[in-house]
């Protein structure tokens, strides 16, 4: 490995024990609601993070991450798939058409699936690289005019044409509630859109409101912070 991040055992100890505890966390919220803990998935979601902290997670074991920048994400992770064959690695960032390619050939999952141009691309890519990735579909659920994601009043018609028309493997649903709405009522409008599509997967909930997600289906929660702690823009 050339990459230089070395953690120290300190930092290793404290990633062991933010993930134990986001993990703990998770199992009351999931047994609480009469749920099976196992069905929810813990997306360490990695972006903008040092090395070493990511090399720490790695080290307690944890192999799901979750990234929003295409070009960020190959840098550190192109390396770490050669190491750790089981990562899992999902697109939790918009996603522009011309950088299909290299979303498909890194990341295991895409969550943001938002527009029939996309649709088109990734199935022709899918086809042609003979690589299918599961895809959610983002909902913009606060109908956020800057927000990536289709209308709530268009989800029905967008998901059905990725499953027909383009013939996606649409798995799910996922959604960023507005940062200044409570977001319990976002995770149940995305839990009423997937069930009336027939749906089972739901990428909801973040670092302040993952147990609210859980309590209302969430299958997929993306932790960033919570995890790694506060990311660091410079
Ligand atoms: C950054 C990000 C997260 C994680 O946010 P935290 O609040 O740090 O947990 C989750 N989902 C998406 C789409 C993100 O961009």
């Amino acid at each position: 490995m050339t990459e230089t991040a070395s953690p120290t055992p300190e930092i290793i100890a404290t990633l062991r024990a933010n993930l134990a505890d986001v993990q703990a966390k998770i199992a009351q919220a999931a047994k609480d609601a009469e749920r099976d803990a196992a069905d929810v998935n813990l997306i360490a979601v990695s972006k903008v993070q040092p090395a070493e902290r990511i090399q720490a997670a790695l080290l307690a074991g944890h192999r799901v991450f979750g990234e929003n920048r295409i070009q960020e994400a190959e840098g550190r992770w192109s390396q770490h798939r050669e190491q750790y064959s089981d990562l899992t690695l999902h697109l939790i960032g918009p996603l522009q058409t011309n950088k299909a390619r290299n979303a498909i050939t890194l990341f295991d999952v895409i969550h943001t699936l938002d527009r029939p141009r996309l649709a088109s691309t990734l199935a022709r890519l899918f086809d042609e690289m003979g690589r299918q990735l599961p895809c959610y579909i983002e909902v913009n659920t606060g109908s956020e005019p800057q927000k990536a994601g289709v209308l709530p009043q268009d989800a029905d018609a967008f998901i059905k044409a990725c499953r027909e028309e383009y013939q996606l493997p649409v798995i799910g649903l996922m959604c960023i509630p507005p940062a200044d709405d409570v977001p319990a009522p976002h995770f149940a409008f995305l839990a009423d859109i997937a069930k009336r599509n027939g749906l089972e997967k739901l990428s909801m909930g973040m670092s302040a409101d993952y147990a609210q997600a859980v309590a209302l289906g969430a299958t997929d929660v993306r932790v960033g912070s919570a995890i790694f702690g506060e990311r660091v823009y410079t």
